[in-house]
């Protein structure tokens, strides 16, 4: 809990979209820019699969199995006596290498010369490939932006009147578009509020 990895890498399991970025551990699950970029970019998916899914992250953002074989590697011809606890890398803070070195049940005192290919292997799948379950979402309107129901293809972009029935106007969440998080979904609700009433009031 508290916790940020500063590079991950997460998608939805059996998909090719992914998204980076920092990745906070909150006391809910998993939230932050990568898991906030996932959430919106798979939004019609995850509704699909009715937010019962699995994702996968790599904490170790765009490494490949390779590197992390060579890092492991590298530990083992330089500090062959070191415990895995004192292992640090500037991917994954201090408390998650102890959390998932306990999720794979290797003892966190164990010595890199005695670090077995198997656990080898299974700590490179947790670091690279990391699966979780999704079971759910959160209540209605906990989500920042909900990316409303009016396609922005039935309405005239220079006045936001709506191409279905004239002298109806849309501005804000309602119309289908969103800036994932941070100030842009209030500034597009300004922007568009501001141009639709100031084109509707000349009319
Ligand atoms: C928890 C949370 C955090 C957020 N954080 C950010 C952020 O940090 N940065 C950012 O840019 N955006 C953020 N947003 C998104 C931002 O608040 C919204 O995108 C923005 O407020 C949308 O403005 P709006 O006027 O389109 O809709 P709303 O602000 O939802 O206004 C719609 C209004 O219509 C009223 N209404 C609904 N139905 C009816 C009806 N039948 N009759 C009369 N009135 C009705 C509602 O009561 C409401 O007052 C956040 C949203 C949430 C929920």
């Amino acid at each position: 809990m508290g916790t940020v990895a500063p590079h991950a890498k997460v998608r939805i399991e059996g998909e090719k979209l992914t998204t980076t970025g920092p990745l906070l551990i909150t006391h809910w699950g998993m939230s932050g820019p990568a898991i906030l970029k996932l959430s919106a970019f798979s939004a019609r998916l995850l509704a699909e699969r009715q937010y019962a899914t699995s994702f996968v992250v790599s904490w170790l953002g765009e490494h490949t199995e390779d590197q992390v074989r060579d890092l492991f590697q590298d530990q083992i011809n330089q500090k062959p006596m070191a415990q895995l606890s004192t292992f640090r890398m500037p991917e994954v803070p201090k408390r998650l290498w102890l959390y998932l070195l306990e999720k794979l049940e290797i003892p966190s005192d164990k010595r890199w010369n005695e670090f077995s290919k198997k656990h080898r292997n299974q700590l490179l799948n947790a670091l690279l490939y990391d699966r979780y379950d999704l079971r759910g979402k959160t209540t209605f309107k906990e989500e920042f932006v909900t990316c409303g129901g009016v396609s922005l293809s039935d309405v005239d972009a220079h006045t936001l009147e709506s191409k279905r029935r004239p002298g109806l106007y849309f501005a804000g969440e309602v119309l289908d578009i969103d800036g994932v998080t941070g100030g842009f979904n209030f500034q597009a609700a300004w922007t568009t509020g501001f141009i639709a009433g100031k084109l509707e009031s000349k009319a």
